[in-house]
């Protein structure tokens, strides 16, 4: 529902930090929502659709390439992984209170807060079977 978000505040209510390979991030609520390993539920990957036909022909050329052996499996597999990180941006959920953590194109946070108590807090999950 496109009411579901109501406001977005810059990051100044909000801090992160990078431990090593993890990153914590403090919710105004009172969470901390950390990202320390793969596939969590309440992390997301966002590519705008300015990005989408662009990156969809990128990948279906790396893969072109990589089967007619223009190029090597590992430098396929390395392109795919640049052309993904570049057109794509972190989206985080707290499961406490629901707020939206979403970077903008210069890699600043942002918060949704969402718009009543029933808004769902798992917007970002895929699967039922992960914690
Ligand atoms: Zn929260």
């Amino acid at each position: 529902m496109l009411d579901a978000i109501v406001a977005a505040s810059l990051s100044s209510d909000v801090s992160c930090h990078i431990y090593g390979h993890s990153m914590k991030i403090h919710c105004p609520c009172g969470a901390i929502i950390s990202d320390s390993t793969d596939r969590l539920p309440r992390k997301g990957h966002i590519i705008p659709d300015q990005e989408w036909d662009s990156l969809k022909d990128a990948l279906e050329k790396v893969i072109g390439d990589a089967m007619a052996r223009r190029i090597e499996g590992e430098a396929a597999f390395m392109q795919v992984h640049i052309l993904l990180g570049d057109a794509s941006r972190l989206v985080y959920q707290c499961r406490d209170c629901g707020r939206l953590f979403a970077d903008d194109r210069q890699h600043k946070t942002h918060i949704f807060i969402p718009s009543s108590h029933e808004t769902h807090k798992e917007i970002l999950r895929s699967r039922a079977d992960v914690a």
